[in-house]
C-alpha cells in the first residue's frame, strides 16, 4: 500500500493582452479589438488535464467570464474548480479599498453566473498583496471567499514580499492564505511555483527543484501558469521593454511538452481538494 500525494495545479485564466507587463502598452479599451486566444488555449488545457486525469483550479478573470461564458461552463462541467483572478487584471497595489470591493463583486458575480457555482478562491493579479493592502483580506471574507493564493514570498522586481509566510496559514480575518511555493537557498527564498522560471529552465532542473521542496517540506506543492504560455502563435506586442519581452515570449513553443511531463510525473488536483478538504493524501 502506497500513499499518493496530490499537488495543486492552477491556471490563471487571462489572455496575452491582459498581462501586467503590457499594461502600459495596451489599455483595456483595446482588448475587445484584439484577437482572442484564451478560449482555444484553455480548451487545449482542459483536454490535456483530462488525458492525464488531473484536476485544476482555474483562477479566472471576470472579463474572460463576460466574453467567453461557454469556456467557464466547460471548466465547471469537467469537474475543475472555478476561482477568481479579479475582473480586469488590475493589480491590487493600484486600487483603494472601494475599487477593490467593486472589482471583487463584479468578478465574483460574472464567474458565478457563467459557472453556476459558488466562488470561494481568489488570486490577486501578479500576486499583488503586500504589507500596504492587507485590508483586502477583510473584503474577501465579506464576500464569502475562504482562501486566497495571492502572495509570493520572494524578492522580485514586480511582486513578492520576501519575509512573508511560506506555507498555508489562517489569517486573523478568518481566511486561509496559500502562498506560492519556494525553496530555501541559504537565507533566501527561491520561487519554484511556475510561470516564467518554469519556461526558462529545462524540465529536469525544474523537477529537481520541486523534488528538493518535497524532500525538505512536509507540505503539498502547487504550480501555476497561464493559457497564453502554451501559445507560440499569439500576436506579438511591439514596443515593450526587452526584459518584459524576454519574460513573456521565452520558450513558449516548449511549454506544452513541459506541462505534459509535469502531468505525468505528479498527481494533480484543485486548491480546495489539496489544501482545504484534508484529502490531499489518498491511499492506493
Ligand atoms: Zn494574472
Amino acid at each position: 500500500m502506497s500513499v499518493v500525494v496530490k499537488h495543486a495545479m492552477t491556471v490563471d485564466v487571462e489572455d496575452y493582452f491582459h498581462v501586467s507587463a503590457f499594461e502600459n502598452k495596451i489599455t483595456s479599451t483595446d482588448w475587445a479589438s484584439l484577437p482572442l486566444r484564451v478560449e482555444k488555449n484553455t480548451h487545449r488545457l482542459l483536454e490535456l488535464f483530462e488525458q492525464h486525469d488531473a484536476k485544476c483550479t482555474f483562477f479566472t478573470l471576470g472579463w474572460v467570464a463576460e466574453h467567453c461564458p461557454n469556456l467557464i461552463k466547460a471548466i465547471v462541467d469537467r469537474g475543475h474548480e472555478l476561482a477568481s483572478h479579479g475582473y480586469d487584471h488590475k493589480r491590487v497595489v493600484s486600487m483603494n479599498p472601494k475599487q477593490f470591493r467593486e472589482d471583487v463583486i463584479k468578478s465574483k458575480s460574472l464567474l458565478e453566473d457563467a459557472g453556476g457555482c459558488e466562488i470561494v478562491g481568489y488570486r490577486a493579479p501578479s500576486f499583488s498583496f503586500n504589507t500596504n493592502n492587507q485590508w483586502a483580506y477583510e473584503i474577501l471574507v465579506e464576500f464569502g471567499f475562504t482562501y486566497s493564493s495571492s502572495t509570493y514570498p520572494i524578492e522580485h522586481d514586480l511582486y513578492g514580499v520576501p519575509d512573508w509566510p511560506r506555507f498555508i496559514h489562517k489569517r486573523d480575518e478568518g481566511i486561509f492564505e496559500i502562498p506560492i511555493p519556494t525553496i530555501r537557498d541559504g537565507e533566501v527564498n527561491k520561487g519554484i511555483g511556475g510561470g516564467g522560471y518554469f519556461r526558462l529552465y529545462p524540465y529536469f532542473y525544474s523537477k529537481q527543484r520541486i523534488e528538493k521542496y518535497l524532500q525538505q517540506e512536509s507540505a503539498p506543492y502547487s504550480f501555476y501558469f497561464h493559457p497564453w504560455e502554451i501559445d507560440p502563435e499569439q500576436p506579438k506586442i511591439s514596443g515593450v521593454p526587452l526584459k518584459s519581452k524576454v519574460r513573456h515570449y521565452i520558450n513558449l513553443s516548449r511549454m506544452e511538452d513541459k506541462i505534459v511531463k509535469l502531468l505525468k510525473d505528479y498527481q494533480w488536483s484543485t486548491m480546495q481538494d489539496v489544501y482545504l478538504s484534508g484529502s490531499s493524501q489518498e491511499e492506493k
